[in-house]
């Protein structure tokens, strides 16, 4: 924390409340998924979160921030001044940037890496590319979940060209025809866009039912996923 960001606070509450002491203030930065503050007053002590992607913000956003801040725990109007720095200081096109690189890293969509502790994502494709596919399909993005979801096994996502799969398969108690079926299965999706059947989408149409029959031991590798 810097210790300037302290003294801004008190500062910004002595000026709005300018007659009461100025309570406990504790001020850090957060690393929010985005441009987020909060303030909140507990036990008579002020807690403050600012974003830690204003942490190079000049003084005078910082400013701008604490005195926002302190207007709306005591619902107290904002200065337009400070508002319009605030908001241009966010709005400007490098900490938009910012943002977006963070959420990146931070959000959903972080791209991760292949590699897992048990499994390599990209070895998978490569093996079942020849066995079936006659190394035809290009490897889109493999990648392994951020968390251990269980309501999304495995997802192939076209707008990314990006395959993921969840981390509930990379355990050594998960068999690799297991996760073979679920990468193939991903993998036909690939092969098979979606197609439109008048309004109805075709997700999996019957010719992709066909050919995912004949992957080996699909009924006791679907039954071996329904029991994860
Ligand atoms: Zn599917």
């Amino acid at each position: 924390m810097k210790a300037s960001l302290l003294h801004i606070f008190q500062e910004m509450h002595r000026r709005q409340r300018p007659r009461s002491p100025v309570p406990d203030l504790m001020v850090e930065f957060f690393p929010f998924a985005n441009v987020n503050n909060t303030i909140r007053l507990r036990d008579g002590r002020i807690l403050v979160r600012i974003s830690d992607l204003l942490e190079t913000a000049p003084e005078s956003v910082l400013r701008a921030i604490a005195h926002i801040l302190v207007a709306k725990l005591y619902r107290k109007p904002i200065t337009p001044s400070h508002a319009a720095r605030y908001r241009q200081y966010v709005a400007s096109h490098r900490l938009s940037a910012k943002v977006h690189l963070i959420r990146q890293m931070r959000g959903r969509k972080r791209i991760a890496s292949p590699h897992g502790d048990v499994y390599d994502l990209d070895q998978i494709f490569d093996d079942l590319n020849q066995r079936f596919f006659h190394g035809l399909l290009g490897r889109p993005q493999m990648t392994w979940s951020q968390d251990h979801a269980r309501n999304h096994l495995g997802h192939f996502d076209p707008a990314h060209n990006t395959i993921v799969v969840s981390r509930i398969f990379d355990r050594k108690k998960v068999p690799r025809f297991v996760l073979e079926y679920l990468v193939y299965h991903e993998m036909l999706h690939l092969k098979h866009p979606v197609k439109l059947k008048g309004t109805r989408r075709c997700v999996h149409g019957a010719e992709f039912q066909a050919e995912e029959k004949l992957f080996p031991q699909v009924e006791e590798a679907k039954r071996i996923i329904r029991a994860l």
